[in-house]
């Protein structure tokens, strides 16, 4: 069956959502001029999106509990970033992050809120007052559930505003004529039939894919469909080697201990007690930025100074938040304090939570402009009717390592912004054509992996790429390391192949979901170890021991990357630093 919308957005998250709420609502958004026909696919139930994990916060400069400015929250992005920031991007994101923080609470978002009523504000990791005296309150939440909370405002929103949501369609194509997109080609879960949508405008806003990692704070969809669909389609991918571990995983499950409990005053503590955190960042300790701290515990790790005290890369240290009390715990952190109880049987109040790095968050992606119009070259030259938003898309705001509570800023500021943009493109421009055949090699592909033949268990395949993924392309990397896993994961490319889908029914087939997002993790960690091999210094995320420094005169550039065929090939794009120049980072 095929339909037709004017915007169609892949991806109910928060970014796809604000995308989707902007894009239906053409009188603010296009002139006016017609009502637009808006959609939003999404393989989960909107509400199952992974946005609604997000805990601790949403950064923007209010200044409601102490003296805060825009600039400042800018320049934290960039410094934070390592400088592979594009710095006017940046200050957009700082500006418009006050802007949109009141309309998330105009539309109903539920903020926690200081004794006088204003919405509270809370210290995170790398935010600053004055350019790096000091840490200063600029999260926004709503308690530790603020994703949860924004999901439920754009949903509701959506709703309102006449959105058609198809819920558990899982998109498996992009159709593309030359640099027009022309819409996408969707499986129905509940059916197994396949369907092709035209739409004149398509926004990818598909999440992250932690799911390469053995130990992910990632949900099991995280396994970035958006990225691998459009790579195989022939778009680039932007710094993919920059991959961010957060220091604090529950220990052995990757569950997240969000930030907001050393916001919150917890310490991170080594098996003697110390406080590490001492050494390796005398001004900021626990609240530095995320790359900092996990290379902190993992180097702690190594020295013998894990709990178990062995140097193996599975141990752990404590995150103590015994001193905050159980009024702060279970108001400002619930989730948190019963993920504790639940999963480690630890009441936080009375013991510190063994912690480890969990891989979070992926910097890189698809390659937009500040409108969310997807980058075709080296060149800067766009697609038409492409565009993409939130973790899936490399803007660049986070550049070489995020800020926490800079994620939900990014959802919702280019979210926004994208979703104008598609508006304002939809109202003017015709449908394009799509190919011949649309669904033809979605169809023709599903055939194979249901052909009844034995094939490979897709767990095997899974099962290596993540182990080799924590092991060398982690958070510390180099060359020998690296090599071995371009070339395992090359292989495991290969053996994909072999896999077969073993349930031959049609109706919520996750079997053969599985394998499909399997494919998609395998080419996106390939991209990955290959972007990481290729960048021969350290910086922000990105950490070689064989080129411990960074190198601004060789490597100050955006990495570029194409699938083709059973390689990459790769370029490189100028970054933006016309505001701040580039100095050492030290906190
Ligand atoms: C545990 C945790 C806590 C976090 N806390 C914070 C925080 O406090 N502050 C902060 O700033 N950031 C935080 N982050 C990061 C932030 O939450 C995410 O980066 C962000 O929510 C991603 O939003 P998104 O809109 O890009 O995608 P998501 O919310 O992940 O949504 C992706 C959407 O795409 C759909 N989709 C995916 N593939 C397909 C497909 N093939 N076909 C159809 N639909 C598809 C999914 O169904 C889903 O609707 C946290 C992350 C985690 C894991």
């Amino acid at each position: 069956m095929i339909r037709e919308y004017d915007a169609l957005i892949v991806g109910a998250g928060g970014s796809g959502l604000y995308a989707a709420l902007e894009a239906s609502d053409a009188a603010r958004a296009g002139g006016g001029k017609r009502p637009l026909r808006t959609a939003v696919l999404s393989k989960l139930h909107p509400m199952r999106s992974h946005t609604g994990a997000a805990q601790g916060g949403i950064g923007a400069a209010l200044g409601n509990v102490e003296e805060d400015r825009p600039e400042w929250h800018a320049f934290d992005t960039v410094k934070g970033g390592d400088y592979l920031v594009d710095q006017r991007a940046a200050v957009l994101l700082a500006e418009d992050a006050v802007r949109a923080v009141y309309d998330l609470e105009n539309r109903g978002l539920a903020f926690s809120r200081t004794p006088d009523g204003k919405i509270d504000q809370r210290r995170f990791g790398g935010h600053t007052r004055n350019f790096g005296e000091g840490p200063v309150r600029r999260s926004c939440y709503a308690a530790d559930r603020t994703g949860h909370q924004i999901l439920q405002t754009l949903y509701q929103q959506c709703i309102k505003n006449g959105v058609e949501f198809f819920d558990e369609f899982y998109v498996m194509d992009v159709l593309l004529s030359g640099r027009r997109c022309c819409g996408v080609v969707a499986i129905e879960l509940a059916t197994g039939e396949l369907h092709t949508f035209r739409a004149k405008a398509v926004l990818f806003a598909t999440g992250g894919f932690g799911r390469m990692f053995r130990v992910t704070s990632n949900a099991y969809a995280n396994t970035g469909d958006g990225p691998a669909v459009l790579a195989r389609r022939g778009v680039p991918l932007q710094d993919m080697e920059f991959y961010q571990f957060h220091p604090t995983g529950i220990r052995g499950l990757g569950i997240l201990i969000t930030e907001a409990v050393r916001g919150e005053g917890g310490i991170l503590r080594n098996r003697r007690g110390e406080r590490f955190m001492e050494r390796f960042a005398p001004t900021l300790l626990d609240l530095a930025p995320r790359d900092m701290i996990s290379r902190a515990i993992l180097s702690e790790i190594k020295s013998g100074n894990g709990v178990r005290g062995d140097g193996a890369i599975d141990d752990w240290v404590l995150l103590d938040a015994t001193h905050l009390g159980k009024d702060v715990l279970e108001k400002k952190l619930p989730d948190i304090t019963g993920f504790s109880r639940t999963y480690l049987g630890i009441d936080p109040v009375e013991a510190p939570i063994p912690v480890q790095p969990t891989a979070h968050y992926a910097m890189g992606g698809i390659p937009t402009d500040v409108d969310g119009r997807v980058i075709a070259d080296a060149a800067g030259d766009v697609y038409e009717g492409l565009y993409a938003a939130g973790e899936c898309a490399c803007v660049s705001v986070h550049g070489a390592n995020r800020l926490g509570t800079n994620s939900l800023v990014d959802l919702v500021v280019f979210g926004r912004r994208a979703g104008r943009s598609m508006a304002a493109y939809a109202q003017e421009a015709p449908f394009a054509v799509p190919p011949d055949d649309p669904d033809g090699p979605a169809r023709a592909e599903i055939a194979r992996l249901k052909d009844g033949s034995t094939g490979r268990p897709a767990n095997v395949v899974r099962s290596r790429m993540e182990t080799v993924m924590m092991e060398k392309v982690g958070i510390f990397r180099n060359e020998r390391d690296l090599a071995e896993a371009e070339r395992t994961v090359a292989e495991l490319r290969g053996s994909w192949r072999e896999v077969r889908v073993r349930d031959s029914s049609r109706r919520f087939n996750t079997d053969l979901l599985e394998v499909l997002e399997l494919r998609n993790l395998l080419d996106l960690a390939y991209v990955t170890a290959a972007a990481a091999r290729q960048r021969q210094e350290s910086r922000g995320a990105h950490a070689r021991d064989d080129h411990p420094q960074r190198d601004d005169t060789r490597w100050l550039r955006h990495s570029l990357a194409w699938l083709k065929g059973d390689g990459t090939v790769t370029d490189s794009r100028p970054v933006d630093v016309s505001t701040w120049a580039p100095r050492p980072r030290a906190y």
